[in-house]
């Protein structure tokens, strides 16, 4: 099959509203998705001449740093709930204390490191796959809750394809904004869009209820944010010459969610926020906790205060 038919495939699966709207965008602009040989680190951006090149190596990448959202959740998801039904207040050092939670805190930072090993490995094959974790070639697991690992992860891919598909637009069209930390927020904001803005006709002719679809399409979102924060590393959480600090990226992707304040995207984005700031060692500061999207906007808070 060729590439491009490839990632045709993900945008009919993920935003199937849309993905013919995306493939002629892409015919348009001539742009190519190019699965490109095996190198070392993170690949998957708008190369020369309108490719979109990415590495198998980054997209198993992006597979196992799925399980890290869903041990995430079993990191932080159940305290969230308990703190959130008493109204009482988030505090890191007395979830801590919690029995057992230190084994969750080190199941995912050893999903994190395994993402780390693959990156870095001198070829993709000489990373040993974690026993736990699926391997991407065998598909879509069975058990529900490995499935919905699956399925974010499809959502973030192509939103990370998305993103770089406005890179390509940019370019052909030179029109990008002076300031390209400016043109990666319009990116974000382009694929967010694509995989939100049209949901309500999904949802009136599949019979889907159009939260439930809002708050999936979101997770996976979620899930690409926050892999955007641990590719960038720690040292470059502020920012750059040509990228937003994580924190305006984080906000500017959670503003406007049309999802109640305890719905569980915002569940499982403060939960990934809370393991990810304490993997980073970045400050978080005792919180009541009202409803899950209150919290989320608050550990966006401490990652803006705290790098
Ligand atoms: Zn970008």
């Amino acid at each position: 099959m060729e590439t491009t038919d490839i990632v045709r495939k993900l945008f009919d699966g993920v935003v199937p509203e849309r993905a013919s709207e995306i493939v002629s965008i892409a015919n348009d602009y001539d742009a190519q998705f190019r699965l490109i040989g095996d190198r070392e680190g993170f690949n998957l951006d708008a190369g020369g001449f309108s490719a979109i090149q990415y590495t198998s190596r980054s997209m198993r990448q992006m597979w196992l740093f799925g399980y890290a959202g869903r041990q995430a959740l079993h990191c932080y998801s159940s305290s969230i709930v308990l703190l959130k039904s008493f109204g009482a207040t988030l505090d890191i050092n007395e979830i801590n204390l919690i029995p057992d939670q230190a084994a969750e805190d080190e199941a995912f930072e050893s999903i994190l490191d395994a993402v780390k090993d693959l990156s870095t490995a001198f070829h993709e094959d000489d990373f040993e796959w974690p026993v736990a974790i699926p391997e991407p070639e065998k598909g879509r697991p069975s058990d529900s809750e490995r499935a919905a690992v699956y399925d974010l992860t499809c959502i973030a891919t192509a939103y990370v394809f998305l993103h770089e598909l406005k890179h390509v637009i940019f370019s052909a069209e030179g029109n990008a904004p002076e300031d390209p930390k400016d043109e990666e927020y319009l990116c974000d904001q382009f694929a967010k869009d694509m995989m939100i803005s049209k949901i309500d006709q999904y949802a009136a002719s599949s019979g889907y209820p159009s939260e439930k679809v809002r708050m999936k399409r979101m997770m996976g979102i979620a899930l690409a944010s926050a892999f955007i924060l641990f590719a960038t590393g720690r040292n470059r959480l502020a920012g750059s010459a040509t990228h937003p600090p994580i924190y305006g990226r984080w906000s500017a992707t959670v503003q406007d969610v049309n999802l109640p304040e305890d719905n569980w995207f915002w569940l499982y984005f403060s939960s990934f926020a809370l393991a990810l700031l304490k993997y980073h060692s970045i400050t978080i500061q005792p919180k009541i906790v009202k409803d899950y999207k209150l919290l989320c906007f608050d550990l966006i808070a401490d990652l803006e205060n705290g790098i």
